[in-house]
């Protein structure tokens, strides 16, 4: 992975083998960020989603592999507990050019991932809440 700042702006570039989550909770931790959001696209050979039941409060994960095109990654930076929280959204397609998609746990990268994080000079951290399940923002 490599990144450059350009004032509060960050270029990121994550490498072939790289898992995704880890490298950006690195690159915020590196740069010490604390709120702020990102958005990239890039390609994965094996990524995990969840889906939040909103019945059970757990999410129901699923694991793909093989050649997926992330089409589209979404996200926001905060902390909790004074440690960085990654809150990331995936859509990826497939070979037929079908897109799934849900709430990213892991991603290795299997060619590149490009990624501009956008920095905002405050801190949001976040609570948990029993009702839902989430650990919601605290604003
Ligand atoms: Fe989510």
């Amino acid at each position: 992975m490599d990144y450059k700042q350009c004032g509060n702006r960050v270029i990121v570039r994550i490498d072939k083998g790289e898992e995704l989550v880890d490298s950006l909770k690195t690159i915020c931790k590196k740069l010490d960020i604390k709120l702020g959001s990102i958005y990239g696209l890039g390609a994965t050979e094996k990524v995990t989603v969840g889906l939040m039941n909103t019945k059970t409060k757990k999410y129901q994960s699923k694991e793909f592999t093989g050649d997926h095109e992330i089409t589209s990654l979404l996200g926001n930076i905060t902390t909790m507990n004074g440690e960085v929280y990654l809150h990331l959204h995936i859509t990826i397609g497939n070979v037929e050019h079908k897109t799934m998609g849900g709430h990213l746990t892991s991603a290795v990268i299997s060619a590149t991932f490009e990624g501009i994080i956008d920095i905002i000079d405050d801190q949001v951290t976040r609570e948990y809440h029993e009702d839902v399940g989430l650990n919601l923002l605290k604003l």
